[in-house]
């Protein structure tokens, strides 16, 4: 992706996107020797994103010496955690939530545990999938957010794009962090063309109107999921129920508890769905093959609805066992919920449902 680097003091004084050619990802820009000294040790998350995965351990590791540890952030106590970050650790890089299992991670607990750690490594989330409507990770406590721009906030499937946001530039490491990142930005040319930027914008302007229409069909799609006789388990954060319900709760937003109103027990929770269907992989795939408003294809956060199946396409390059261990089985679906009619949605879940499940009683 493409990057914008913002810090939210340089964005009010209308200051720097740093705008020239070569495509490039964020993982780039951060995890090198430029920004995060030689010898740096990275933390992250054992489900982290695929791209981010690979770039960890193929170049980051191999290429320039940054050494990352994957933990069970999910399950880690206090003290797991603490004992993970070495003298050396920079950088705590982490998803809000997990792909493809939408798992969770209290983010205020860990940040109070990074900032309180003599390290004082900088506590970056990618919150590509809530985008900044449901989530706002820098009042969480983070140092940097990440967003895939290609997904929720251009929302067209047109770009390309990624950005990080840091929050006003109040401490030197995070200034020190800053200006290491402007530099290695224009040095690297890791920037966005005009006319993408253009796109993004454009994209950003519907940003609210297309998250809660997102949220309220994925909200609907998994009740109809979590009734079916075909489906084992549901997972959506949002959903009554489930068991992240509170955590997801405490996640959001304050402007996406405005949109909710009171509490309740479901809520809009982006619109990133995943199940695990009856009938492995058989009956994944004839759901797949069945659906007519769902499209079978990768990417998220378009205004289209898109279906996909990780163990065999966003997930293949996990190893199998890996991929075991995180709940990655041969019947798991991920659904993008896009913005067409909430009712046309789930009559062509349950229609594709009632295909598999036709199969499997074969
Ligand atoms: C897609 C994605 C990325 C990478 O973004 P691109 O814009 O496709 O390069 C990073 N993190 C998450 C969580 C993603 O879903």
């Amino acid at each position: 992706m493409l990057i914008a680097i913002l810090s939210r003091r340089a964005m009010n004084t209308h200051a720097p996107q740093i705008p020239t050619g070569t495509p490039s990802k964020p993982p780039s820009l951060l995890l090198n020797q430029g920004s995060l000294g030689l010898n740096a040790h990275i933390f992250s998350v054992n489900d982290v994103y695929g791209g981010t995965f690979r770039y960890m351990t193929r170049v980051a590791s191999e290429n320039q010496g940054l050494e990352t540890t994957f933990v069970d952030l999910e399950h880690a106590d206090e003290e797991a955690i603490r004992d993970a970050i070495r003298e050396n650790t920079k950088l705590i890089w982490v998803e809000l939530p997990a792909n493809p299992t939408l798992r969770l991670i209290d983010i205020p607990r860990l940040a109070q545990i990074a900032h309180s750690h003599p390290s004082h490594p900088l506590l970056l989330v990618d919150n590509t999938f809530l985008s900044p409507f449901y989530a706002s990770p820098l009042l969480l406590g983070a140092d940097i957010v990440l967003h895939s721009l290609t997904k929720y906030i251009d929302g067209h499937s047109d770009v390309v794009m990624g950005a990080l946001i840091l929050p006003p530039l109040e401490s030197s490491t995070l200034t020190r962090a800053y200006e290491k990142l402007r530099f290695l930005q224009n040095a690297i040319g890791a920037v966005p063309s005009a006319y993408d930027s253009w796109l993004a914008q454009r994209g950003a302007k519907t940003l609210h109107l297309r998250m809660e229409a997102h949220g309220e069909n994925a909200l609907l799609v998994a009740r109809a999921l979590k009734a079916s006789p075909h489906v084992e388990e549901v997972i959506y954060p949002g959903l009554e129920g489930d068991k992240r319900n509170d955590l997801a709760w405490r996640m959001l937003s304050p402007h996406a508890k405005k949109f909710i109103g009171p509490r309740k027990e479901g809520f809009p929770f982006s619109g990133m769905i995943s199940f695990r269907i009856k009938g492995g992989f058989e009956a994944a795939e004839k759901f797949l093959t069945s659906a007519r408003l769902f499209t079978l294809a990768e990417s998220l956060g378009g205004v289209e609805s898109l279906a996909e199946h990780p163990a065999r396409m966003t997930h293949g390059s996990v190893p199998e066992r890996e991929r075991e261990l995180l709940g990655i089985g041969e019947g798991l679906v991920r659904l993008s919920v896009g913005v067409e009619d909430g009712k046309d949605l789930v009559r062509d879940v349950l229609q594709a449902l009632e295909k598999a499940g036709e199969l499997r009683a074969q």
